[in-house]
C-alpha cells in the first residue's frame, strides 16, 4: 500500500468514527424521561425527583452549549448518568452525573451545587471537575499541588465511577474531536481508564474503553482485526454450534440448571496477545470460549466435573478462581480442554452473582449487596487500590489521584510515602516508629530521628496521609522505653517490647558484672578468677542456673551484689571472712546508660555532681547526689545498699534537673527565665508557678543541661536577671 493509498484508506476509517459519533443513538442516547423511567426500576419516586431536579438545572446551565455532535450539551451528561443508571448506582451518582460538567463549564460554585442538592452531590461534582483538571495538567513540576489537591477531592468511590462513565460516553463519540484530541485521549483511555476499569473488575467497560481506544488511535489495525474477526466467525460457526450443543446436552443430562453461551476475544486483546506473545492470529482464534453459568458454587464444581469427563482438560490450565479470586473481585473456575478434531476449548465457569461481579466489579459488589458483602467488598476495593498503585508505579508517571482514593475510601488508616515513593498503610494515629516498624523491624529497631515532607520532626509526631517519611537510623540505636507512649501499631509496640526486654537483659547483666566485680575486687579477685563450674550450687540458693542470670539478678536490684560476693567467697574457702562493706571502690557511672541505671527524680544528679548509687528492686541503680536527702535517710538505715559511684565518660547525653527560683511579680518575667535558659543551649521541660504573695512568685523550672558546668552557666545568667531574687536546685 503506498502511503497515499494509506492515507485515504485511514481518513475513510476516520470519517466513519465521526458518523458514528454523530448518531442519536451514540451521541444522545437518551433523554430525561427514559432516563427517570430505567431509575424507577431500583430507586424510590422521591430520589428519582431529585434526580430530575438535577437535570433541569443542568440543562438550565448548558443552554445554549452545543457538543461537537451537533447535539445539546446536556445529551452528554444525560448519557453518562445512564451508563451509570445501567450499574444502579445510588441517586446521588446519578445527580453528580448529569451536573458533572456544571462546576467545570458554566459559572455555577460549589456551595451553589451545595445548597441545592446537598453536600455530598457538590462534593462528587467538585471531585470529578477536580479529577478532569488533573488529567490535563500532569506536568511533574506540579506533583505538590497535585497532591494536594488529591487529598481534597475524590472523597469516594463514585467520583470515579462518575469519571468512567464520563470517559466512556466521550470515548463512545471520540469520531468528533480532532486528530490530535483524538490521539491523545485515546492513549490515556488505554494507558489509565482501561486499567483501573480492569482493576475495578469493570470487564464490560474495560473491553469498551479498549476496543474504542484501539480503534480511535489504530483505525487501520482494528479494522484489519475485526474483518478477519468477521471472517474466522464465519468458518467457526459449524464446529461451534456442536461444541455447544455437546456441553449443554451433558450439563441438562446431569440436571444442572446452566446458561452455556460462547464467547469471543475482543479485538484489542486479540491484537495485544499477537503483539506481546507472538502469536499468529490463527493461533489466538483457533481457541473456542464458552462461558456456563449455573445457580451456586457447587454447581460450579459440578459442572465442572461434567465438561472434564466430556472431553479432556489440558494438564496444567485449570485455575480455581472461586477459592482464591482475583485481586479484583473476580471468581470463577477456568478450564482448557479438547474438544473434538483436538480444537481447544477454553471453559469458565461461575455463579450468576459470580457473572454479575465479572461484568460490573465493583459496582456488583457495593450496589445491590446487604451489609455482610459490603466488608468483603471493601476488601476487595483495598486490593485493588494497592494494585493499582503498583500499576502506577509501573507505568512512571503518577497518577496521585489513586492516593486520595486510598484515603479516602478508608479513612480509619493513615497512607504515608517512603522515600521511594512506595505507600505504606498505617493504624490512624501513627508515628514515625510506627513507620519504621512497618518499614523493618531492624529499621524501627535503630532509628533515631526522622524527616517529614524533607523536614526533620519528632519521632512522635502523628502522621498524617499523603506525608513522605524518612526515618534516620544508627548502628548501636536501641528503642527507648518512652516510644510506647505514642507508638501505636501492633508491630511497632511488639518490636519495642521485644527489643526492651533484649536491651533490659543485656544491661542488666553488664551491670550486675560491673556491681559483682566491684564486691569481688574488694577480696582480691574478680569474676574471671572464680571457678563457677565449683560454685554452681551457690546459684541454686539464688534460684537460679547460670552465671549471667546471677548478673542480671544483680543488676536487676534482685539481689545485693555484696552478698552474693559473700556467699561465692564463703563456699571456695571456708575460712572466709566478709569483707566490710565500706571498702569498696566507686562503681563508674556512665552517662546514658539507659534502662538499668536511671537519676533520681528527687535530686536531678548532672555530671560532675557528687553522686552515690542506691540498687532498687526491678529498677537496678538508681543515682542520686550524695547531698539528695533520700538518700541520706537510705544510708543511715541500709548502708549496704548504697554504692559509691562516679562519673565516667562523657558524651553528649542530655540530664533533667530543676531549679527553684524565687522571682519579683513582673509581665513577662517567666518568658525572660524562658529566654535565658534557651540563650545558653539549655531545654526547658517545664515550668511551674506558685504565687507565693502580691510580690513574689515561686518559680520552678525543669531544664535539660550536659553537665554541671552547663549548669552552673545556666543559673549565672539567670541570677543576672533583675527579678530573679534567690535560686538553688530542687526535686522535680
Ligand atoms: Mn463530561
Amino acid at each position: 500500500m503506498t502511503t497515499a493509498e494509506k492515507a485515504t484508506s485511514e481518513s475513510y476509517f476516520v470519517s466513519r468514527l465521526a458518523e458514528t459519533a454523530r448518531r442519536d443513538e451514540i451521541a444522545a442516547p437518551c433523554t430525561i424521561d427514559s432516563l427517570t423511567k430505567a431509575l424507577g426500576s431500583y430507586l424510590p419516586e422521591k430520589q428519582v425527583a431529585q434526580v430530575r431536579r438535577a437535570h433541569d438545572y443542568a440543562a438550565n446551565a448548558h443552554e445554549g452549549q452545543y457538543r461537537r455532535t451537533g447535539h445539546p450539551y446536556i445529551s452528554h451528561p444525560l448519557a453518562v448518568a445512564m451508563i451509570l443508571a445501567g450499574m444502579r448506582m445510588d441517586h446521588q451518582t446519578i445527580m453528580a452525573a448529569l451536573l458533572h460538567d456544571v462546576i467545570e463549564d458554566t459559572a455555577v460554585a460549589k456551595s451553589t451545587l451545595g445548597n441545592r442538592f446537598g453536600k455530598q452531590v457538590a462534593e462528587l461534582v467538585d471531585g470529578v471537575s477536580k479529577l478532569a483538571i488533573m488529567f490535563e495538567s500532569r506536568a511533574e513540576a506540579q506533583a505538590e499541588n497535585f497532591q494536594k489537591m488529591a487529598l481534597a477531592m475524590a472523597k469516594d468511590i463514585r467520583v470515579i465511577m462518575v469519571k468512567i462513565a464520563d470517559r466512556l460516553h466521550n470515548m463512545r463519540t471520540i469520531g468528533v474531536m480532532s486528530r490530535e484530541q483524538r490521539q491523545r485521549t485515546a492513549r490515556e483511555t488505554l494507558d489509565y481508564y482501561a486499567p483501573i476499569a480492569n482493576r475495578l473488575g469493570m470487564h464490560n467497560i474495560m473491553v469498551e474503553f479498549e476496543d474504542l481506544g484501539f480503534a480511535a488511535l489504530h483505525p487501520l489495525r482494528a479494522e484489519s482485526i475485526r474483518r478477519r474477526v468477521e471472517k474466522a466467525r464465519g468458518h467457526r460457526k459449524a464446529l461451534l454450534s456442536k461444541l455447544h450443543q455437546s456441553i449443554q446436552a451433558s450439563l441438562e443430562a446431569e440436571g444442572i440448571e446452566a446458561t452455556v453461551t460462547s464467547r469471543e476475544k475482543h479485538i484489542y486483546s486479540i491484537y495485544s496477545k499477537m503483539k506481546t506473545q507472538q502469536k499468529s492470529f490463527e493461533d489466538i482464534m483457533d481457541v473456542f470460549g464458552f462461558r456456563i453459568v449455573v445457580n451456586d458454587e457447587d454447581a460450579c464444581y459440578r459442572a465442572l466435573g461434567i465438561v472434564h469427563n466430556l472431553y479432556k482438560p489440558v494438564v496444567g490450565r485449570f485455575k480455581d478462581y472461586i477459592a482464591i479470586p482475583k485481586i479484583n473481585g473476580y471468581q470463577s473456575l477456568h478450564t482448557t480442554l479438547f474438544g473434538m478434531h483436538g480444537v481447544p476449548i477454553e471453559v469458565q465457569i461461575r455463579t450468576t452473582h459470580m457473572a454479575e461481579v465479572a461484568d460490573h466489579g465493583i459496582a456488583g459488589h457495593w450496589l445491590y449487596k446487604a451489609r455482610e458483602e459490603k466488608t468483603r467488598g471493601g476488601q476487595r476495593a483495598r486490593r485493588w487500590v494497592r494494585d493499582l498503585m503498583e500499576l502506577q508505579q509501573r507505568a512512571g508517571n503518577p497518577l496521585e489521584f489513586i492516593d486520595s482514593l486510598k484515603i479516602d475510601l478508608f479513612p480509619d488508616d493513615v497512607y504515608v510515602f517512603t522515600p521511594k515513593g512506595d505507600i505504606m498503610e498505617l493504624p490512624r494515629g501513627a508515628c514515625p516508629v510506627d513507620f519504621a516498624y512497618a518499614v523493618h523491624t531492624d529499621i524501627g529497631n535503630h532509628c533515631i530521628a526522622c524527616r517529614i515532607d524533607r523536614a526533620l520532626a519528632p519521632l512522635s509526631q502523628q502522621l498524617e496521609s499523603g506525608q513522605s517519611v524518612e526515618i534516620i537510623t544508627a548502628k548501636g540505636a536501641k528503642p527507648s522505653p518512652d516510644w510506647l507512649s505514642f507508638a501505636v501499631s501492633g508491630k511497632a509496640r511488639a518490636g519495642i517490647r521485644q527489643s526492651l526486654k533484649n536491651q533490659e537483659r543485656a544491661e542488666s547483666i553488664m551491670l550486675g558484672r560491673k556491681l559483682l566485680n566491684r564486691s569481688l575486687t574488694n577480696a582480691g579477685t574478680s569474676i574471671k578468677e572464680l571457678d563457677f563450674r565449683r560454685l554452681r550450687r551457690v546459684f541454686k540458693e539464688f534460684g537460679v542456673r547460670k552465671l549471667d542470670e546471677v548478673l542480671q539478678a544483680i543488676g536487676h536490684g534482685e539481689v545485693m551484689a555484696y552478698a552474693v560476693a559473700q556467699r561465692l567467697l564463703a563456699a571456695d574457702d571456708s575460712n572466709y571472712e566478709a569483707v566490710p562493706v565500706e571498702h569498696e571502690g566507686p562503681m563508674a557511672v556512665h552517662e546514658g546508660e539507659g534502662l538499668v541505671v536511671t537519676y533520681g527524680r528527687c535530686c536531678g544528679p548532672v555530671p560532675g555532681d557528687s553522686i552515690v548509687g542506691h540498687m532498687t528492686q526491678g529498677k537496678g541503680l538508681v543515682v542520686h547526689m550524695e547531698t539528695c536527702k533520700n538518700m541520706r535517710e537510705i544510708g543511715r538505715r541500709n548502708p549496704e545498699q548504697t554504692i559509691p559511684a562516679r562519673w565516667a565518660a562523657m558524651t553528649d547525653q542530655e540530664f533533667t534537673t530543676a531549679l527553684r527560683i524565687e522571682v519579683n511579680r513582673k509581665q513577662g518575667v517567666i518568658a525572660e527565665l524562658a529566654a535565658t535558659i534557651a540563650a545558653v543551649n539549655a531545654g526547658v521541660d517545664r515550668i511551674n508557678v506558685e504565687e507565693r504573695d502580691a510580690r513574689v512568685s515561686s518559680v520552678v523550672v525543669v531544664i535539660t543541661v550536659s553537665d554541671r558546668i552547663h549548669l552552673a552557666r545556666v543559673m549565672r545568667r539567670l541570677r543576672a536577671i533583675p527579678s530573679v531574687i534567690t535560686m538553688r536546685r530542687t526535686h522535680q
